[in-house]
């Protein structure tokens, strides 16, 4: 049984300083991403998660490579992967993407983003928001006024929670044997999973198989391990979770929500990272602006809300495609899957999905008091 390093038992004791100018919770992704923004700002920024920093990886960890360097996490990169390679049942199409994939590590990715915060970290569990809109651990209240969900999909501190299978979730579960690899494979075969596909991910040493679900009923441990057999390898050290698949609102009684917590994983890839940075550093910057006395707290928020329901039609879009490729015959979907390969077809198709949260992103600096509230504007 895996062992986190987190807080036990007597260790749980209360939180000696539980007030801040801004609590984040969820030391993910995220919650780092929305930290790092707010670093020199001069505010006393509190994260808090239920595990050490880097403790609990949930993801395959790939991303596109050029994100990666623009948050300065490069150092934790162990493959770099310019070719997706996807198969059906009838055969197999190889595209060179016009920017790369990279796989890293997880624990060396957060303590990296986590060293270009000075915020402070604590271990504990949040549990909810009381009536004052404090936020209630398993190590005290914790008040602040400006507070970000950066907890994932449960999205802890709104009023309605998300129980699977019944709500709009994907399932995700993968393996983690010695392996290796050049490309990201992808395979779409209904043999394995009905409404989702199946990855293999290479990783310097690793090969991370694992299988998702469109559909949250659907169990995704059998076309794991039956992956796992096709490709040769063993199935041991699992790790699983749900990804949303379907945007929420980012801004909820005064909350931030940043993240899988806000929806902010692409539908039918399922990539979360990607705009948990994108997000969290919209978010960030929003925060940094009222802790500088720029924006009036209400204007920030609604401003993140809107910039953020700005992006609705590619995530519709996306959705959309969620629902028509495995509706499609895996025939008629193979014949696609080959004329998209034609490399200016590629260079489009990829060039506008990186576009959707693009890596200038991170390094772009707003013009003071000019922030995020047109629909989706960019710097
Ligand atoms: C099997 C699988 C593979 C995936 N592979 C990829 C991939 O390769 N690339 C990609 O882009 N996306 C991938 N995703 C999606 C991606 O993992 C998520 O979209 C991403 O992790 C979202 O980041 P986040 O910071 O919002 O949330 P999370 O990464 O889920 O972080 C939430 C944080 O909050 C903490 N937390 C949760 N509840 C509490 C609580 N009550 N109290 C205190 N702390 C709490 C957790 O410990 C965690 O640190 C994958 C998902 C799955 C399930």
């Amino acid at each position: 049984m895996t062992v986190r390093a987190t807080l036990r038992g007597a260790e749980r004791t209360p939180i000696e300083h539980p007030r801040a100018d801004v609590l984040i919770c969820g030391a993910s992704f995220a919650g780092l991403a929305v930290a790092r923004e707010l670093a020199g700002s001069g505010a006393d920024v509190l994260i808090v998660d239920r595990y050490e920093v880097g403790e609990r990886q949930t993801s395959a960890c790939a991303a596109p490579t050029p994100w990666l360097h623009a948050m300065g996490v490069e150092g934790s990169i162990r493959q770099e992967i310019p070719h997706m390679s996807f198969h059906t049942p009838h055969g197999s199409a190889r595209y060179r993407l016009p920017w790369s994939w990279s796989s890293f590590d997880y624990r060396e990715l957060c303590r990296l983003l986590f060293a270009q915060t000075d915020a402070r970290f604590e271990i504990a569990k949040v549990e909810r928001r009381d009536e004052h809109g404090h936020v209630v651990t398993d190590r005290g209240v914790l008040e602040a006024p400006e507070v970000v969900d950066a907890l994932g999909w449960r999205r802890v501190l709104a009023a309605d929670g998300y129980q699977p299978p019944e709500a709009p979730l994907s399932r995700g579960l993968e393996v983690h044997p010695d392996g290796g690899g050049t490309d990201l494979d992808v395979w779409v075969d209904r043999s394995l999973v009905r409404r989702g596909y199946c990855w293999s991910v290479p990783a310097e040493g690793e090969q991370r198989v694992g299988s998702g679900s469109y559909d949250p009923h659907q169990h995704v441990k059998e076309p794991t391990v039956e992956l796992a057999d096709r490709l040769g390898v063993d199935a041991i050290r699992y790790q699983g979770n749900w990804f949303p698949h379907t945007l929420r609102d980012a801004a909820e009684d005064g909350v931030y929500f940043v993240g899988d917590s806000a929806g902010h994983c692409f539908p039918l890839s399922g990539e979360g990272i990607r705009t948990a940075f994108y997000f969290g550093i919209a978010c960030g910057r929003e925060l940094r602006a009222v802790v500088e006395g720029a924006r009036e707290p209400a204007d920030a928020l609604a401003a993140y809300r809107r910039f953020s329901a700005g992006h609705g039609k590619a995530f519709s879009r996306a959705l959309r495609l969620q629902r028509l490729i495995p509706a499609l015959p895996p025939r008629l979907l193979t014949v696609a899957l080959k004329l998209i390969g034609a490399q200016p077809v590629v260079d489009r198709a990829f060039g506008w999905y990186l576009d959707q949260a693009p890596p200038a992103f991170a390094s772009a600096q707003p013009e003071a008091g000019v922030h995020f509230s047109g629909s989706h504007s960019r710097p």
